[in-house]
Formats: structure tokens, C-alpha cells, sequence
């Protein structure tokens, strides 16, 4: 099965077109982080990211394959470098020293920092021309990111919110929501366990807790890092809670495929803030309030025919119906029928897990090749972080009901482009707006004097 540095080495061979091992090859990098004092937030930040992908050089290292240099620091080593350069407007990385002042940033902004900054010391060291395309100076200006001014130092309630996925955007999401003046209660679900490519991407996670279900593992080590907010995890899906525990207002919602989300949609949560990506080329953020106009989650994540592709290839790799992958999760009697047929796969251990996770874990493991592979793929940690960060910000962006679109793509090789943001319309044949009986059922829930 996929170890972390399997799961990496694949997603780089998908995007440059190389065979694993390759790429694996390619990952074989050191990288030496030099943190110039009061730039800590962003060096711990960049380390951990770098570090669930290449290898971040102890301080004794004389020769590494890059020096990231961080804040007005002098570099340690003959190089190669490159420089970051945060201030209150942004950050700047270039392969020539920069210009800095000391300012004081928000913790929040550091993190998105991060993001961008480990994107150009990864994009370096693998110095391939097949990657997306990576520029320096690479300059994030953090006007483009729309927060409502004064809203990252006001703080505020968040329960009546749900936490919908526990995986990497997840992950991604609290590890950005720390940075915030949160209190409350926070329910976290997810139904699966975390699966042993995780933690090369869900910064929470360890070797560890491969195996132990996702939602527990990630509110206990998240835990700690708030302080007057309640992590409280739900181990069943997003639907089993709303049967359970009523409506829910807002879903943040970071499950891993179209189809939950559509299914998720169908729990008709007034509040949708949304963020995925796609393996590590792009981060796509949506957000609406009913009732809307507008599209909703199963709009943006409508049915498109590439997912009976892969919903076929699926099957078919496993040996399983086409009926059986749409039910999602594994049942004992389709685990023992996939363990028949990959003597590999011991069927106690796959009962209960995703589809989509245990055709990912054998591609991984080069068990099944086959195009859709690719449609499964992880991203590397930067991404899924910088998806949480969006997350964070459209939170408060909709909190502040500054939020005028509903759509927002992000390039996490390059900038954030504020004037990108898009307000998409529904779709005419959207299998929950076009119900007439889902359209009341939202107005008389969430309806103006409902
Ligand atoms: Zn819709």
C-alpha cells in the first residue's frame, strides 16, 4: 500500500508524465530553511509543509540542494538560494536577495505565505520544465484575497458549524483557523480512517494513526491549538449527523469527491463554504447562503461523465459492479470480492473505506494503472494547505457578507488573482435545484421569516 513518500512520488510522476520512480528521484532533495528572527510563524509553517514532501536539512547541513531564505536573514550556505520577503502587503520570492522591512503580520497571512513560499522552493529543487508553470519573482499581493478589514482580529462563534471531512483540506482548514479568534463548538465528521498516504499531506496526522478513524485523530491533535473553541468529533457521515442532530447552518466542506458533495448538498445546510482541489494543478473554493439564485454545491459539483469513466475503471480494477463503487463505502461482502481477485489485499482491513481511497492506495501501490488514477490523485501538502486557508478566508468573507461571488480558482504555483472570482449561476438540470420540492423545502427553512 501507499507509504508518504509513494503518495508523493506518484502525484509528481502524473504531472510531469514520469515513471514513479523517477519522480521519486526527483523528491530525493534537501532543503535548508534560514528564518530571520521574528519570521518564525512563516519558517515553522514552510518547514512542516516542505517536510511531508522532500527533506528540510538539519542547521549543520552544509550542502543543501536549496537554501530558502526567509525575512532579512544571511544565508548559511554557497547556495543555491532563494529569498522571501514578507510584509504587511505580501510576499515576494526571488532567486536574488530582496528588500524588507519589519513588520508585523498576521499569523493567518503567514500562513498563506507559506503556502506560495514552499510551492517556489519545491518548484526549484525539482527543476523540471513539465510542471506548471512557476515564474520568479513570484509576487502574492494579499489585497487580491478580499478579507474584510478588521475581521482576522475580531473574534467570533463558530458553532452552528460543521466541520465535513476530516481528510487533507480538513486538516488544511484548522491548521489555517488557529490563526483566528474562534471560540465555541466545532463538530468534525468523517466516516473513514486515515489511510497510509495521509500524513503526506494531512499535517495532523502521523504514521501513527493509519488505521484509526479520521474525525477523533484530527480533533485530538488539533485540540490543543484552540483554546476557547470544542472540537467534537462525529466518526459517520454528514447525513447520519443531520439525522441525528438536526439542520446544520453552515457546512465547511472538504470531503474528497463530486458525489458527496452533491449528496451533501441534499442536507440543505443554509450556509455552504466549500474548498477542493485538483491533484496539485489547482485549489477551487465555492460558498453560497440559501435561499440563492445562484449555483449551489451540487451546481459546481454537478455530475459529469468522466466520473462513470472512473466509477467504471474502478470496478472494474477491483472486480466489483459499477453499482457496488456508487455505494461509496465497502461492504464486508464486496471486501471479500475484491480480496479474491488482488491476493494483495487482505478484505478485514478494506471494510468500511472509501472506494475512491482503496483505488487510490492501489494505484499507488502500481496494483491497478489506469488513466482515472490520476483523477484520484493526492496533492502535495502545500496545496491542500492553502486550500484550508481559502477556506478560512471565504468563512469570513461570508461572515462579513462581503462576499459577492461564489466561485474562486486559485493556481498554487502562482498568485491569488482577486478579479478571477466568478458568480456562477445554477445549473438548469442541477439534480437539487431543479426539484421543485427541494426549492420550497429551502424557503420555508431558510426563507426570509422562516
Ligand atoms: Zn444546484
Amino acid at each position: 500500500m501507499a507509504t508518504v513518500g509513494q503518495e508523493n512520488a506518484r502525484m509528481l510522476a502524473s504531472l510531469l508524465g514520469i515513471e514513479e520512480a523517477d519522480a521519486a528521484e526527483r523528491l530525493d532533495k534537501t532543503v535548508r530553511v534560514t528564518v530571520a528572527a521574528g519570521f518564525a510563524v512563516a519558517g515553522d509553517e514552510v518547514r512542516d509543509l516542505l517536510d511531508r514532501t522532500i527533506r528540510v536539512a538539519d542547521l549543520d547541513e552544509a550542502e543543501p540542494d536549496l537554501e530558502l531564505v526567509i525575512g532579512p536573514a544571511e544565508p548559511a550556505t554557497p547556495g543555491p538560494h532563494i529569498y522571501a520577503s514578507l510584509t504587511q502587503r505580501g510576499v515576494i520570492v526571488d532567486a536574488i536577495p530582496l528588500r524588507h522591512s519589519n513588520e508585523c503580520i498576521h499569523p493567518l497571512l503567514m500562513a498563506l505565505a507559506a503556502c506560495h513560499i514552499a510551492a517556489a522552493a519545491l518548484h526549484r529543487v525539482i527543476g523540471s520544465s513539465s510542471l506548471p508553470r512557476l515564474s520568479l519573482p513570484l509576487s502574492v499581493d494579499f489585497a487580491e484575497l478580499g478579507i474584510p478589514k478588521g475581521s482576522l482580529t475580531t473574534p467570533f462563534d463558530i458553532s452552528g458549524m460543521v466541520l465535513v471531512g476530516g481528510g487533507a483540506v480538513g486538516n488544511g482548514f484548522l491548521r489555517a483557523l488557529r490563526h483566528v479568534p474562534v471560540r465555541g463548538i466545532l463538530p468534525v465528521v468523517d466516516p473513514k480512517v486515515v489511510g497510509e498516504g495521509n500524513p503526506n499531506r494531512c499535517l495532523y496526522f502521523t504514521s501513527d494513526d493509519v488505521g484509526l478513524p479520521k474525525a477523533p485523530i484530527l480533533a485530538q491533535a488539533a485540540q490543543p491549538d484552540f483554546p476557547d473553541l470544542e472540537l467534537k468529533p462525529h466518526t459517520c457521515t454528514f447525513g447520519e449527523l443531520v439525522a441525528k442532530t438536526g439542520l446544520v447552518d453552515t457546512a465547511i466542506v472538504t470531503v474528497d469527491s463530486r458525489r458527496a458533495r452533491r449528496s451533501l448538498q441534499k442536507e440543505i445546510p443554509r450556509r455552504v463554504i466549500d474548498a477542493s482541489t485538483t491533484d496539485a494543478r489547482a485549489v477551487i473554493v465555492h460558498s453560497h447562503s440559501q435561499p440563492t439564485d445562484d449555483a449551489c454545491l451540487a451546481c459546481i459539483y454537478r455530475h459529469v461523465p468522466d466520473e462513470h469513466a472512473r466509477e467504471r475503471s474502478i470496478a472494474e480494477g477491483l472486480g466489483i459492479e459499477i453499482e457496488t463503487v456508487r455505494a461509496g463505502f465497502i461492504t464486508a461482502d464486496a471486501a471479500a470480492r475484491i480480496a479474491k481477485a488482488h491476493p494483495s489485499v487482505e478484505a478485514g482491513k478494506i471494510i468500511g473505506k472509501a472506494y475512491d481511497t482503496l483505488f487510490k492506495e492501489l494505484c499507488s501501490a502500481q496494483a491497478l494503472l489506469t488513466p482515472e488514477g490520476r483523477q484520484v490523485l493526492a496533492p502535495f501538502a502545500f496545496v491542500s494547505a492553502l486550500a484550508g486557508v481559502l477556506l478560512v478566508i471565504e468563512l469570513l468573507r461570508t461572515n462579513h457578507q462581503t462576499a459577492t461571488t461564489n466561485y474562486w480558482t486559485v493556481d498554487p504555483w502562482g498568485a491569488p488573482i482577486g478579479r478571477l472570482r466568478r458568480l456562477r449561476p445554477r445549473v438548469p438540470d442541477c439534480e437539487f435545484c431543479a426539484d421543485d420540492d427541494a426549492r420550497r423545502l429551502v424557503h420555508s427553512l431558510w426563507g426570509r421569516g422562516a
